[in-house]
């Protein structure tokens, strides 16, 4: 009798020990996984990436840089008033050793397509074709460690819009 005593207070107290612990790591999960979502908001993330197009045929960056292992998010603005049919943008990522001028070449003759070409294997990630005023989003995993070319593909527009994608 004394014996199931013991080990009924021990199991009793091993469920107890093991259920304060569970409660204590939730709450400091909780608290840890909280932080960094609101400083992303409101510090910058290198994974969010914002990048404006205007009718200027022209990307303000040149050069994106990310963290390797993460997500990575884009918003594509088009700050101009260009209609996508005379002034559209999107923002191509390209796979590494695929030739930009090539690639731009060709995707210039997929109107259809919004200027990608049908079935490539050439692409990362791609952003829909957007006009004046026009927001884009695309969320994907950053490829491994290295640097990328971007490009919008729309006909022309390559020869200014393209920069360099970097992966840390
Ligand atoms: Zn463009």
């Amino acid at each position: 009798m004394k014996e199931i005593k013991i080990i009924l207070l021990a199991v009793f107290s091993i469920a107890l020990i093991s259920c304060g612990g569970k409660e204590e790591k939730k709450k400091e999960g909780f608290s840890y996984e909280k932080k960094p979502e609101v400083s992303t908001k409101v510090e910058s993330n290198p994974n969010d990436v914002v990048i404006t197009s205007n009718d200027a045929m022209q990307f303000n960056k040149k050069e994106i840089k990310v963290e390797a292992g993460k997500k990575v998010k884009i918003t594509l603005r088009h700050i101009g008033k260009m209609d996508k049919n005379v002034m559209g943008h999107n923002f191509v990522l390209l796979k590494q050793g695929v030739d930009l001028v090539k690639f731009g070449n060709t995707a210039a003759t997929f109107r259809d397509n919004d200027y990608i070409p049908t079935g490539t294997k050439d692409v990362i990630a791609y952003t829909k074709l957007i006009g004046g005023g026009e927001t884009a989003v695309i969320e994907f995993d950053a490829p491994e460690a290295g640097t990328y070319d971007f490009l919008c593909s729309f006909p022309g527009h390559y020869a200014l819009m393209k920069g360099k994608f970097i992966v840390e």
